[in-house]
């Protein structure tokens, strides 16, 4: 049976109280929120994305996009390293095996099988995408492989690794030693398991946001990574999926930083409603200049709203397509930069008690600020936008900055 959205926004909901209160403890500590991800896993949430005959919930994209948000009300640090799982999980999700037989097609379905029984099992996979002076730009990796007997040898550095030391697997971005030449460089993912001996954490994760993330830098020696631990079992796949299909990558952590502009929201409406005007019985939120703030941001809120969830259901209805991209990227872009100036909104009309560790507004000032530093940056969105709006392709890799 198809997943109910209302049922599994239910369940969010549940979580989502209770990761709230939690929340400022992590943040304070910037450590990681072990015991939210023990109450993910007992909800089942490591399977949301696997498909349900595979034993997961099988959420499509717009119902994982609603899940994220509401774990992003609660605790955007969960919501945030939770969306690495799930650009993993859904890659694996959409790859539609069916029709790809022989032994090639076996190598694949073993591969995903794998990776969704651990998923299922409450394994959690992290993503090691981005390096030091290379950021989250996949064409541009300096991490190789190079084929040994049995498998390859990885080496390389990694930066912003989020559940560093705590997620099961991390799924590494790398390229092969030499390069086979060619339009679009082969990069590929390889999966490794936490505890290798070739991993090394450099714990240095003291941030202005998103504390409880835990991205620290991760160095790679020599690790060897068996040859069925290749995603999906071939090599250079990353360029091509992210141009064609960056909805993982770019709309997951927009629909994350959408739920801390929902948590901004709710907070001011709650906030305002408790207070009365300067020494009078009189509720502030009668007065005209309060309520026209508050109508500001609404509007805000709601053409977030609309751009975020309009382009996931473009996804769940045309994925890939130009417009669909063209739509998540609008979507983020506008999450980035709207968010930090409807934050600001926020602590001006609610006043200076919300600058206090003692509320969570100023938690929600400094997460929001980190969704312009996610992928797709402002700048890229733009340019991808741009280049659409003239019927430039933007689907082609090398049309792209990844
Ligand atoms: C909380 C958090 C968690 C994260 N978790 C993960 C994770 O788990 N895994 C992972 O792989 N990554 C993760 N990341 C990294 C994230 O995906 C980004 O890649 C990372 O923030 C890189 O940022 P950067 O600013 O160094 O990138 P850059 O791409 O270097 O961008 C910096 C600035 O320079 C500009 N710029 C860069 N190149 C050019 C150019 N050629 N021309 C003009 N302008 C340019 C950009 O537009 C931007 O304004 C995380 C990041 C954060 C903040």
């Amino acid at each position: 049976m198809p997943l109910d959205t209302e049922q599994l926004l239910e369940t969010c909901d549940g979580l989502k109280q209770v990761f709230a209160k939690r929340a400022p403890k992590y943040d304070l500590e910037a450590s990681f929120p072990v015991e939210n991800y023990q109450d993910l896993r007992e909800a089942g949430m490591m399977g949301l994305m696997v498909p349900e005959s595979h034993g997961g919930m099988g959420a499509n994209f717009y119902q994982y996009t609603r899940a994220a948000g509401r774990f992003a009300q609660g605790c955007a640090s969960t919501a945030v390293s939770f969306n690495m799982h799930n650009i993993v999980m859904g890659a694996l999700a959409e790859a539609d095996l069916s029709g790809v037989e022989g032994r090639f097609g076996k190598i694949m379905k073993d591969f995903q099988d794998w990776a969704f029984n651990e998923a299922v099992a409450g394994k959690v996979f992290g993503a090691a995408l981005t390096e030091p002076n290379v950021g989250f730009h996949p064409g541009s990796l300096s991490t190789t492989y190079k084929k040994v007997e049995g498998g390859f040898l990885l080496n390389g550095k990694k930066s912003f690794v989020s559940m560093s030391g705590h997620a099961d697997y991390y799924v590494v971005a790398a390229v092969p030693e030499v390069q086979p030449g060619g339009e679009v460089p082969v990069v590929s993912w390889l999966v490794l398991p936490k505890d290798d001996p070739g991993i090394e954490i450099e714990s240095m994760w003291n941030t202005m946001g998103m504390r409880g993330t835990v991205s620290n830098n991760m160095k790679l020696t020599n690790v060897f990574v068996p040859r069925n631990r290749l995603f999906l079992g071939f090599e250079g796949l990353v360029l091509q999926k992210l141009a064609n299909e960056p909805h993982f990558v770019v709309g997951g952590f927009t629909a994350c930083y959408f739920g801390v502009i929902e948590a901004i929201y709710n907070f001011t409406v709650e906030h305002q409603k408790r207070r009365k005007m300067a020494g009078k019985e009189t509720p502030l939120i009668e007065n005209e200049m309060v309520q026209t703030r508050m109508g500001e941001m609404s509007v805000q809120v709601e053409a977030a709203r609309q751009l975020v969830y309009h382009a996931a259901r473009m996804v769940v209805s045309d994925r890939g397509s130009k417009e669909t991209n063209a739509a998540i990227h609008r979507a983020k872009y506008f999450v980035s930069e709207m968010g930090p100036q409807i934050a600001s909104m926020a602590v001006r009309a609610c006043g200076g008690g919300t600058i206090s560790k003692h509320l969570p507004m100023e938690r929600f000032y400094r997460d929001i600020r980190c969704c312009g530093l996610m992928p797709a940056k402002s700048d890229e969105c733009l340019w991808y936008i741009g280049k659409e709006a003239f019927g430039i392709d933007i689907n082609k890799p090398s049309e792209t900055y990844w």
